[in-house]
């Protein structure tokens, strides 16, 4: 049986195959997030911030900043702006 720190690091891994993969086919991307947050959240691992960057966590659409996304950078955070779902997102920096 794996223990806890392998499965964790597999799970790991795995979050990113799943983010690669919403890169690359725009088409499932949103499924593949929804999947990639499922397995994080039944590990308990945080997501980085780079990572929360790149989706909506209101609709799991994956952002095109510029096309589906406007990003504003202030002080202390940005603002990322999801034209999906009108969601402001702000992330501290
Ligand atoms: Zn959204």
């Amino acid at each position: 049986m794996a223990t806890k720190k392998e499965a964790k690091a597999s799970a790991k891994e795995q979050i990113l195959q799943l983010f690669e993969q919403a890169r690359l086919n725009e088409k499932n991307a949103q499924k593949h997030i929804k999947n990639a947050i499922r397995i994080a959240l039944k590990n308990r691992i945080r997501l980085s911030k780079e990572l929360k960057k790149t989706f909506c966590a209101n609709c799991n659409t994956l952002f095109h900043h510029g096309k589906n996304s406007l990003l504003r950078v202030r002080k202390n955070y940005i603002t990322i702006h999801c034209k999906t779902c009108q969601q402001n997102t702000r992330i501290a920096t």
